[in-house]
């Protein structure tokens, strides 16, 4: 890897702030489903969070490679970026659409932590995969657009004060293309009449911090419409590349904390008189889940390289993505095998970090959608909806 993309500096004062949060603050933030609170404090106040923010607006201007590092060695030192990693992806929308009102309002505070930009609402119960068929309105009424209807996995909304909220301001029949009449809206979340925003968390496997949202007449300002009304498909579409990325950088560091593991334990764990890592059986399928992370992570420095000369590599970001969780899947596997009974028990961390791997292969988009991409774009075959 050259010296650009590695980031070393940044990647040295990462793994030193997540020590201090050992895998006993994990279990207990996993045990309580806590939002770990003090973690993202601790990221906030280091500046890692305003990594991407350009430097008029208070941030550190870096690009999108250093990001990257930042969420890889999170996930490698065994903590979890999935509480706060959305503001690093959906700050990108206000960035590249957001009128420059809205950039010098939002972005400082932002970057200083007194904002947060947590939360993304486009799923729906109905309209997972198939976004355009959202049914959440806005209508607008003078100066301000009322948004009723309901979104369900937005994760975070409980602890940010902004959410990016995809909603129709068309109503699908009466647009010729179904990704047209959709809108995007920095919603403030702070001071909202009464009962006009519900949030009710929604229990999962893993800890996430995820919620249903319901709306009623909620009160956005037309100020908060993100660019034009109506294009707001494309302007959600621009930042998912990136987003790709990142979440790519995060199975590799998941991949690498579950390798590293598998390996210091079959090295250590004596069954039969002898370490379980001397058996090619158990061998295997850490080094086959190695090989897997290394071309990941080369598929995602090429996607990283080409964004940050200036392209738009839809290809190698879902190519990497995929392959990043494959490999980070493969490991997970691979490492609780290798720690059979103990594989299973709290304080080993395996449990908790298997559970929370699981989940890259269906958000923010599903192995069978980035395959679809790639058979319908890429190699052109027929259209499958
Ligand atoms: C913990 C968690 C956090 C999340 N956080 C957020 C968030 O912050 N904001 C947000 O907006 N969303 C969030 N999501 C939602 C996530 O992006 C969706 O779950 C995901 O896009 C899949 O949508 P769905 O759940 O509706 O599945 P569905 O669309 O119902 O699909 C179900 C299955 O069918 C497959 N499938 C569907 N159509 C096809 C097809 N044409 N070809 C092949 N396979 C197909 C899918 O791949 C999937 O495996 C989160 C989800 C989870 C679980």
């Amino acid at each position: 890897m050259n010296y650009e993309l590695n980031h070393q500096d940044i990647r040295d004062g990462v793994v030193k702030l997540c020590a201090k949060f050992p895998g006993a603050y994990w279990q207990k933030c996993d045990r309580e489903q806590a939002y770990p609170v003090e973690f993202v404090n601790a990221l906030t106040e280091a500046g890692y969070l305003s990594a991407l923010i350009p430097e008029e607006y208070g941030g550190l201007s870096l690009p999108i490679s250093a990001g990257a590092a930042i969420l890889e060695e999170v996930h490698r030192a065994g903590c979890n970026a999935a509480a706060c990693h959305a503001q690093m992806y959906t700050m990108g929308t206000v960035l590249r659409h957001g009128s420059l009102e809205q950039k010098s309002r939002y972005l400082p505070h932002i970057a200083d932590g007194s904002l947060r930009l947590q939360a993304f609402g486009v799923t729906e119960p109905d309209s997972g995969t198939d976004t355009t068929a959202l049914k959440c309105t806005a209508r607008l009424e003078g100066d301000t657009y009322f948004v009723k209807g309901q979104k369900i996995w937005t994760s975070r909304a409980e602890h940010s004060d902004l959410m990016v909220l995809l909603a129709r301001t068309t109503l699908r029949e009466q647009v010729q293309k179904k990704t047209d009449g959709l809108s995007v809206f920095l919603v403030d979340m702070r001071d909202l009449p009464e009962k006009t925003l519900s949030i009710r968390p929604i229990r999962t496997m893993m800890n996430h911090a995820t919620t249903e949202l319901f709306f009623d007449d909620m009160p956005v300002p037309a100020a908060n419409l993100i660019g034009e009304e109506g294009k707001g498909f494309r302007y959600i579409l621009s930042g998912m590349n990136a987003e790709r990325m990142l979440i790519g950088a995060e199975c590799i560091g998941d991949a690498k904390w579950f390798i590293e593991k598998s390996a210091a334990y079959a090295s250590d764990r004596s069954v039969f008189g002898r370490p379980i890592g001397q058996n090619q059986g158990v061998q295997f399928p850490i080094a086959r889940a190695y090989a897997q992370m290394r071309a990941a992570e080369l598929m995602l420095h090429e996607a990283i390289r080409l964004y940050e000369a200036g392209g738009n590599p839809g290809e190698e970001a879902n190519l990497a993505k995929m392959l990043a969780a494959d490999a980070q899947w493969a490991a997970a596997e691979a490492c609780l095998q290798t720690h059979g009974g103990f594989g299973f028990a709290e304080e080993y961390d395996v449990e908790r970090k298997f559970r929370e791997a699981r989940l890259y292969q269906v958000a923010p988009i599903s192995t069978n959608l980035i395959l679809s991409f790639v058979a319908e774009h890429v190699l052109k075959m027929p259209r499958s909806y």
